[in-house]
Formats: C-alpha cells, structure tokens, sequence
C-alpha cells in the first residue's frame, strides 16, 4: 500500500480526493489529508451563500463520512508546518510526523494584504474563510447597534471586491468600492463595459471611487475612515481588502522546491514539482509562468495529478488554459471569454450598448469573419454558453455576427443550437463533462431528465455556469428520442405560459402572490412577474395600474425609457389620422414641456425628453383634449398602420383608414405575448406595408385579403395570405379568433411569426383552428375578445385621477426632488440628450 498526502483541504485538494478514488487501480493507496481550516472542504466560489443562512455544512463539497467511507484519513484543524524531502515524511503543527511515496500540495492562496500603514486596525478584514465572514458579520452587528448608518468599504474592485461589496450590502451597511485602477474589474473588462457595470452597480447602491490609492487607514484602535491623499477622505467603520491573491507556497520554499520569481510552486504538464515525488495542483502551482485564480483550471490539475500517480502518464496539462469566465457579481451577469481585449491588428469587435438598460456585448471577430475570436458581456450573458462554445469549437459564426450578440427583443435570431456542438465540446468545465457524455447519459444510460443526468455526470455542480446549456442538452436530446419535454416559464415556476394561462384563469386566481402560492416557488423573479402581469391583463383586462410591482419598467411607468433616463410620451393616433386641432395640442405640449418630436414609423407623434415627475402632467393635458394612452410602451397592440386607401387615392378599392381606425380602437389596450402591429392597405400596392406586421389586410376585389404573422426589425419575415375577399365582419371575427388563440398559447415574448414557425402544424393548423373551427373553440374565443374588449380604460386617465397611482411618479422614492442631472444640447431646432 502506498500513502498519498495530501496537504490543504480546500476545493481542489477535496477534487484531488473525489477524482482518485473514482479511478481504477486506487485500491493501492491510502490518502491522508490534511486541512487547516477547522472543517472539510467547502464550495468557495458559493462562499458569500454563507451570509444568507449561516449554514457551513451547505457549503461543504462532501461530509465527513463520504471520506471514511472511501478510506481516506481527513484531518482537520492541523497544518503542515515542515517538508523533509530527503525522508519523504512532513510534519504538523502537533509536531508529528508522516510518511508519503506522494505528496500533493493543494494550500491554495491567501488574500494579499498590502503594507499600508494602519492596516492591523480593528474592522479591517479578508474575505477568503467561513471564519473570514463570521468575523465580519460578528463585527457589522456590533457597527449596527450603535450606528444604523455604519459605512464599510471594500478596498479592490476586482471580481472577488465586487462579492465583497455585495456582502457589504447585505450585512446592511452602506457600501463602498475603492479602486486603484481607473475602470472596475481592469484585467476582465474594456474601459467601456466596465462602465456599462459601474453604472448598474451604481444604480443599485454601490458606491464607486476609482484612481484611489490608499495612503493610509486612519482611526485609533478601530478604523474610522480611508485616506487617498491631502483632503481626500473617505470616513467608512469596516474595511474588506481584496487586493488580489498570494499562493500559499511557504511549504515549497523552505524545501526548495524550484519557485516562480513571483512565488508559486513550479510544475509541469503532469503537475509535479521539481521533485517528482511531489505534486503541486490548484492556487498554489505555478504552471507556464501563471497562477490561475479560478477554480476550473484547478480541477483540470487535479485531474492530471490523480491519473499520474495512478500511472496514466499520457493525461497531460493541455498547453494553454481557458481563462473564460461566468458571474454573477451583485445579481449582475459579467462574463469574458477568449480574447476579450483584442488589438484591432487581429480583427475587429462588434458591440452592442445599450446603457439605459446596463448592457454591453463585444464580440471580436477575425478579419475574414470567419471565427469568433473572444468577447466581453455585461449585464446580460446568457449568450455566454454558445459564444464561448463557438469560440472553443472554431465554429462557423453567422455572415453578420451582430446577429450573435443582438437581444432577441431587438431583432437578434438564435444562431444555431447546442445539437451543433461536436461531442467532444467541454460543457461544463469545472467538471470536464462534454456534450457527448450528456447525450450519452439520455441515449445509453437511461436518463431521463435533467436530475438524473446531474447525478450521471456532475455535469453543473461546479460554478453552475453551464446549467442553461446542460438544460438546452438535455431537453433536446429527449425531443429526438420522442420524449416529452417540459418548458417551464423560469425556475418558479414548473408550468409553460399556456398552462399558466389556464391555471390563473380556471382557478379565478386575482394576483401574482396568489399564483406564486399556489402554482410556484421562491420569490419569483424578472421572467415570471411580467409574465404573469400579462396572463392577468389578457384574462381580465387589467391595466399596469393594477399590480404595479410586477410590471416591467416601461409598463410600470406607462413611458418607454429612453437613452438618458427620461421618458417618452405617445398617445393613441388611430390609424394614423389626426385632426389639425389635435395637432396643436400635441404641439402646444410639446412646446410646454420642451420635448422634441418626431414622427414614427406607427404613423404618429413620440414626444421625448420628458422627465419622471412630469409624465402626469403631460397627459392629463392630452387627456382632456380627447387622446388616450399609445400603449407604446406595453406588450400589446401599438398601431394599425393604414393608407389613404379609396377616401382620397386613386388607386383604392376600399376605405383602408376607416377599417384601420375600426380595429385599433377594437384592440387598443389588449396585452398580449409579445408587441401587436397591424397594417391595412388600400389596394394591393401596399401602402401600408400590411405584410410587414403581425396581422395585415388589403383590400381586392370583393373584401379584404388577411394576412397573418409577419413583422418588420432586424429579421424581417412577411406575413402569409391566410383568407381571401373577407367583408368587416368575417375579417374582425378571424382577426378576434386569431389575436385570442396567439395569446393563449405563445410562450412570452414570443411574436407571432415565431410562434406560427413553432405550432404543430403550421399555417394549415391554424387556418383549420380559427377559419374551420376544428378545435370547437371559435365561440369561446371571440366572447372571450368581445369580453376584454368592453373592458377598455385608458390606463393613463386611470393614473392621473387616483392620487395613489401618482405616486410612482417621482425621481427619487423618498423625496419630491427632480433630476437636474439631465443635460440636453440643441439639434436642429429641437434638442437632444448630450452623449455620454
Ligand atoms: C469569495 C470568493 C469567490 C470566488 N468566486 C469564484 C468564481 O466565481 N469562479 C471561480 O472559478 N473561482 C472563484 N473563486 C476562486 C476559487 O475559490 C479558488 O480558485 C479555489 O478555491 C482554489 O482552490 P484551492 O484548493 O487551490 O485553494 P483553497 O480553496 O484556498 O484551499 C487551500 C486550503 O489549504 C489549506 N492550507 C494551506 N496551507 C496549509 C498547510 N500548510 N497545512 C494544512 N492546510 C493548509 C488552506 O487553509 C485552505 O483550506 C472565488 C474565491 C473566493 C474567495
Ligand atoms: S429606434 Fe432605431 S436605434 Fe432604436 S432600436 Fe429601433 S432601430 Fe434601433
Ligand atoms: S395601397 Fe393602394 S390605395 Fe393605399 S395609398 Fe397605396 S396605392 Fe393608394
């Protein structure tokens, strides 16, 4: 029997343990392994878990017993103080001695305190240990009880600062982010992406100070402020340093083992050190000049040494390292991966900003177009699994590779499926699961959901980044064994939109908290909650006023936001006809409130560059002069779009402006899955472009031709003739059957060309369902719109008559103050928000 120890009991020591056992030819080894910690191994990279429920045993990668139980010795509460490698033995601070044939040194790093003066103060803390956090929660309770306003101040704005800071916020105190650097996350982000995430971290509370070098930390005993230079002071009660990592290689050092210049312990591509008795793996190694402070490159070393000392010497250190990552930092998505800063001699970059929303994509892209060389995303990385996929795999990217970072609301298509990956495409990294083990657990292993492929292949149980494209897998693997795969909504809930839909309307359910106790989970979230407040709206026709919360931003201020933080404002112009009077009004307001105007592509008038607090004021002056609410802003009809048609043109065959004004004002209001337009032209040259919108008619000879499923954006599809020579009333009964059956079953935001693609069937199915009545629900279907429709109230005459609904109106949620943060600058007679 051979001995094998294992020193430092942290994530990759614990790996170390879990992939040596798994492997055949293990039984001629006994592993001992020590940790200094007091407890076994636990999930780091989940570590601020601990400041929601205090549980360390949550957090452990495996209980005590699953070491007995594979006959490894774990001793904890002891370090290893001595290597004597001329004996083979080391010794612990207990002063006893053991034997190894290997050694395996997993001691991690510890955080990197600078040396500036001050820094033993009391309330100066890392953040690297259950212990590390204890201290700090013990500390800000005691800050608390004298202070409600207690400051505390994170020194590095780094990945691991920026968890700080959202523990900082968590304990209650009022944070602070000082950064030495000029940008936050300086070795993940571009100056502009960083931005991008100062502004969202801003916007929740965090309080940014960048180009701050710390001189001193001032206080007596305890610290009570921070000083950057002459007159430059920052008053904070508790400080976190998170100044970046040091490998722990006190071990290596004094046996001398061969050391970076830097500190590391040295190692080759099968882990071991100078000494081929000794392997050094995680935090600690120094592999090809670099320390890697992330936990996957990690586990890939603890792989490699297991299979060395196991005797499978092929299983080498791959040359270069993956340094791609995924996080949440604060509930915010920021992930790179490849080259994200690439000089533009290699290519050239793609970006998508969009600051309002706190979003920043970059693709970079080789100079042929061909191949998709890195990337940096901001605020929303749920592309990140299939960019870092296409960038690992070398594959084709599309012609237009905005196509690969636009969001889909904006025009951007799916650009191809986790199908496509080759089988030998690593999944899930923390675990090296690949695409063909997942499928192979589904086609060979009998799995036959998501649960049982996790237990299969751990696929997931690392950093959990890859959980979306696991999913993905999963699913479509199922789907092509003929297996029934269930789409939920989001994590709260187990249901699809369609059941959700029934569940609320069968059970009379009245709000949100209702449907999330009856049907859900948890607290819900930023998918489930518009979601529902559309199921609701399309049942009973309840405007956003109702449950407020649960809207999106646009519909919980009825304005759609615009790129400096204001608003605009678009009254209803049905079918794009408008009085001259009404004209003034509109310009009369405009002029009042200093708005510019413009005309849209719905054939009306946007005004923008309106503030919070003066929304109300605005419409109750468009109010009283006969307009209603655009619903520009909502997932619901926005204009039927019409041609002069025979009232005026020459060519017309029917009253194209007459029918348009008819079926917005029948419409008007209905919230549905996604946006609704609609077009009526008056005679096949198509004025109107009716074939660009969701549901189109133009009139021929005998009725109207309609048209169904078409939309204009990014990937513009035309819509198909559906019915033929149709009078008013046949058209307005199929468009009701139609407009009711999409809301009822397409999933959310899904627009009707999507949705046509995905239903069973396609266009002859639905030609059967709403023209045939083959399902024997056209009845229900158009009492159900007659229904919605005499519900209509316009949702802004509801909020500027009820004193309590006006509340919501104000820049700032304790105080009546404006926004005098606004800058605008003049552009051709009008004026414009000044860049950023
Ligand atoms: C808050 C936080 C968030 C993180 N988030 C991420 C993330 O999102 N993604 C990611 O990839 N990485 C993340 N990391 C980094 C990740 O946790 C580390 O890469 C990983 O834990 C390294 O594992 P390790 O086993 O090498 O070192 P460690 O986990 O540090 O373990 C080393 C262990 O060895 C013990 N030890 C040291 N010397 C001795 C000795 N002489 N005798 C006995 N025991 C000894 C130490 O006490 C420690 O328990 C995060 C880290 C922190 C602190
Ligand atoms: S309004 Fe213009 S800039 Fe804005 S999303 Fe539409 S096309 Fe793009
Ligand atoms: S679509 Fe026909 S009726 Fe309408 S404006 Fe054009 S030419 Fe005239």
């Amino acid at each position: 029997m051979k001995n094998i120890i294992v020193i430092g009991n942290g994530m990759v020591g614990y790996k170390f343990c879990e992939k040596f056992v798994s492997k055949p030819g293990n039984e001629g080894f006994k592993i001992t392994v020590f940790g200094e910690e007091p407890r076994p191994a636990y999930d780091r990279v989940h570590l601020s878990e601990y400041f929601e429920n205090q549980d360390a045993q949550a957090l452990e990668m495996a209980p005590r017993s699953w070491y007995e139980s594979h006959n490894i010795e774990l001793i904890t509460g002891v370090r290893i103080t001595d290597i004597h490698r001329a004996t083979k033995t080391i010794t612990s601070s207990k002063d006893i001695t053991y034997s190894y044939d290997y050694l395996v040194l997993s001691t991690g790093s510890s955080p990197f305190v600078p040396n500036i003066k001050g820094v033993e103060k009391q309330g100066v803390f890392v953040y690297r240990t259950i212990e590390d956090l204890e201290g700090m929660l013990e500390y800000a309770a005691k800050l608390k009880a004298t202070n409600p306003n207690a400051k505390a101040a994170v020194l590095g704005g780094g990945l691991l600062g920026l968890e700080a800071g959202k523990a900082v916020m968590d304990m209650g105190l009022e944070p602070h982010i000082v950064e030495f650097a000029p940008k936050l996350m300086p070795r993940q982000l571009d100056a502009r992406s960083s931005q991008v995430l100062q502004l969202k971290l801003e916007s929740i509370g965090l309080n940014i100070h960048l180009s701050k070098a710390t001189n001193q930390i001032l206080g007596d005993a305890a610290i009570t402020g921070m000083e950057f230079g002459e007159d430059d002071v920052l008053d904070v009660d508790m400080l976190i340093i998170s100044a970046g990592i040091r490998p722990r290689d006190e071990l290596g050092k004094t046996c001398d083992l061969e050391m970076g210049v830097r500190g590391g312990i040295v190692v080759n591509n099968k882990m071991q050190t100078s000494d081929t008795h000794i392997y050094a793996i995680g935090e600690v190694a120094l592999y090809h000049g670099m320390i890697y402070g992330l936990v996957a490159p990690g586990y890939d070393m603890a792989e490699v040494a297991a299979n060395q000392i196991l005797g499978n010497t092929e299983i080498l250190m791959p040359e270069s390292i993956d340094m791609s990552t995924k996080l949440k930092l604060i509930g915010v998505d920021v992930a790179s991966f490849g080259e994200p800063f690439m000089p533009a001699s290699k290519g050239h970059s793609v970006i998508f900003e969009d600051k309002t929303k706190h979003l920043y994509k970059r693709i970079n892209v080789s100079h042929d177009g061909k191949s998709l060389l890195g990337g940096i995303l901001v605020g929303d990385a749920s592309d990140y699994n299939m960019l870092h996929q296409m960038y690992l795999n070398g594959m084709a990217i599309p012609e237009d590779p905005s196509q690969l970072i636009l969001p889909a609301s904006e025009g951007g298509k799916s650009f191809g499926s986790v199908m496509d990956l080759p089988d030998t495409a690593q999944v899930c990294s923390c675990e090296s699961v690949s695409k063909g083990a997942i499928c192979c657990s589904i086609t060979e292993q009998g799995s036959n959901n998501l649960t049982d492929v996790i237990a299969k292949t751990k696929a997931t149980t690392g950093c959990g980044g890859c959980k979306p494209m696991v999913v993905d897998l999963v699913n479509e693997t199922l789907k092509s064994l003929g297996k029934e795969v269930k789409e939920t909504i989001c994590e709260h809930f187990s249901f699809n939109r369609q059941e959700l839909y029934d569940l609320v309307k069968i059970n009379k359910v009245e709000d949100y908290e209702e449907a999330l106790n009856l049907f859900g989970d948890g607290d819900g979230c930023e998918v489930c909650k518009p979601a529902l407040a559309s199921i609701f709206a399309t049942i009973t026709m309840e405007t956003p006023n109702k449950q407020v919360v649960i809207q999106d931003t646009n519909d919980r201020f009825l304005a759609n936001i615009q790129r400096n933080g204001t608003y605009s404002v678009v009254p209803r112009v049905a079918g794009g006809e408008i009085t001259p009077d009404q004209l003034i009004v509109i310009g009369e307001v405009a002029k009042k409130y200093d708005l510019y105007t413009k005309i849209t592509g719905g054939q009306r008038i946007d005004l923008f560059g309106a503030q919070i607090h003066e929304l109300p004021l605005i419409w109750k002056e468009l109010i009283d002069a006969g307009f209603e609410s655009g619903h520009a802003y909502g997932k619901s009809l926005r204009t039927v779009k019409s041609c002069v048609g025979s009232t005026w043109c020459r060519y017309g065959m029917h009253e194209s402006v007459t029918f348009a004004i008819e079926i917005e004002n029948r419409y008007k209001g209905l919230r549905s899955p996604h946006k609704l337009k609609g077009g009526v032209s008056g005679c096949i040259r198509e004025c109107a472009e009716a074939r660009g919108k969701d549901f189109g008619l133009i009139a021929v000879d005998g009725g109207w031709n309609l048209y169904v499923c078409g939309n204009g954006g990014a990937t513009p599809k035309h819509a198909i003739l559906f019915a033929e020579q149709l009078d008013d009333a046949t058209a307005i009964k199929y468009l009701d059957r139609f407009l009711m059956y999409y809301i009822r079953t397409a999933g959310p935001l899904v627009r009707t060309a999507p949705w046509l693609e995905k239903l069973h069937g396609g266009i002859d199915y639905l030609k059967k369902v709403i023209i045939e009545d083959s399902l024997g629900i056209a009845d229900d279907l158009e009492a159900e719109m007659q229904g919605l429709v005499n519900k209509y109230e316009c949702e802004w005459k509801q909020a500027i008559e009820d004193p309590n609904l006006l509340k919501r109106f104000r820049h700032f949620v304790n105080s009546d103050d404006t926004d005098d943060n606004l800058v605008f600058v003049p552009m051709r007679d009008q004026k414009m928000p000044k860049a950023w």
